[in-house]
């Protein structure tokens, strides 16, 4: 979900293994990984990244994909129209118009 919207639907580790939607793969990056301690075992570690920008307020949408003023693959389509759900794959859905590039998405 992104301001108020679904953005990618799909089997939940199909959608980690392989995130379809620019916002899905910006949150999963937000994921601090895990890493093997010797003396702990698994804890967390890595650096914590954030997605830069603020989600819009509801009264303040922007016009076209709603997360394109946070998106690093925003084109000018972007910003014209709503973006729909879209397949992407068996039981997959996006809403991207990129989606469909993968060597972008990969
Ligand atoms: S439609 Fe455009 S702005 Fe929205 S997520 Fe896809 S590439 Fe980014």
């Amino acid at each position: 979900m992104y301001a108020g919207e679904i953005v990618e639907t799909g089997k939940v580790n199909e959608v980690f293994a392989r995130p379809r939607h620019p916002y899905t793969r910006a949150l999963l990056a937000t994921l601090p990984g895990l890493v093997l301690s010797e003396a702990e075992g698994l804890e967390r570690g890595g650096k914590m990244t954030v997605i830069p920008g603020i989600v819009p307020r509801t009264q303040d949408l922007p016009k076209g994909c709603r997360f394109h003023p946070r998106c690093p693959l925003a084109v000018v389509a972007c910003r014209r129209n709503p973006v729909p759900l879209t397949p992407v794959g068996e039981g997959r859905q996006a809403r991207c118009i990129r989606a469909g590039e993968r060597d972008l998405l990969q």
